[in-house]
């Protein structure tokens, strides 16, 4: 940050800082949903999935933009690797719920929704909800919750679109966030690992110090259209996909994982 110490800068920061401490959704441990990460390797790795399915489950009028659903396919195509190929399940659902979501909420109407368990045969199934209604915490786009569950809450990514000018849109926040989340089921940053390179953010726990990586802290937050503006980050960075290739090859030790080989 600038060597500013105004009260509105101040502020700004404590509701990010505030916001984001909902991210990964850990109230709750349930070992056999795992962590986000907890599949990394099942999804790097065709030793024992050789084929992946996305199932993104969405409260009507909810649908996620066509370009958000092709973008994170191809960014998993990018990592994991997949010789049947990866699969996106749309699936329009009512998740019975009013009001707020709590990190608790996603995990119980996600699994709820689940058209299968996440590591079925060959197949593994990774899920999006995008469900109606805010998250609990304030500034809060997206969450991973376990290691195979993520949401995107529309109404939130709909307010955090910017000004007119150099502004993201709705749409390209929307891209970014979804392949954020999914990136943190992927391990990024050190939820499951430890980088030989520091790129962890400091002051955001699991999340990247890039403004340029999709990783970036601030991807997720309600503020993203004040702390960027112009393009938006999509992708991985060198050291993220640098971490994911050292996963894979066993050269950087991987913990908490519910499938190994
Ligand atoms: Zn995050």
């Amino acid at each position: 940050m600038a060597s500013s110490n105004s009260i509105p800068v101040l502020l700004v920061f404590l509701m990010i800082s505030a916001g984001l401490s909902g991210c990964f959704g850990d109230d709750s441990k349930e070992l056999e949903r795992g962590i986000p990460g907890g599949l990394t390797l099942a999804c790097l790795s065709d030793d024992k999935y050789t084929s992946m399915v996305v199932e993104i489950d969405y409260e009507s009028g909810y649908l996620p933009e066509q370009t958000s659903i092709d973008l994170v396919k191809t960014r998993l195509e990018q990592v994991c690797n997949k010789p049947q190929g990866i699969e996106i399940l749309l699936t329009e659902t009512d998740f019975g719920h009013e009001g707020q979501w709590s990190s608790n909420d996603v995990r119980e109407k996600g699994w709820n929704a689940k058209l299968n368990d996440p590591e079925r045969g060959s197949t593994l199934y990774w899920q999006a909800i995008f469900p109606s209604g805010q998250y609990a915490n304030d500034g809060v786009l997206g969450v991973a919750v376990d290691a195979s569950t993520v949401a995107v809450f529309g109404d939130a990514v709909d307010d955090a679109e910017g000004p007119i000018f150099n502004r993201p849109s709705a749409e390209e926040i929307e891209n970014s966030v979804l392949v954020h989340e999914f990136g943190h089921l992927l391990g990024l940053v050190n939820l499951v690992y430890e980088s030989p390179v520091e790129h962890e953010d400091e002051e955001h726990e699991g999340h990247s110090n890039n403004e340029d990586s999709v990783m970036y802290w601030a991807i997720e937050s309600a503020n993203i259209g004040n702390i960027i503006t112009g393009q938006l980050p999509d992708d991985f960075d060198s050291d993220d996909l640098n971490d994911l290739a050292g996963m894979l090859s066993g050269e950087i030790e991987t913990n908490n994982q519910l499938w190994t080989n």
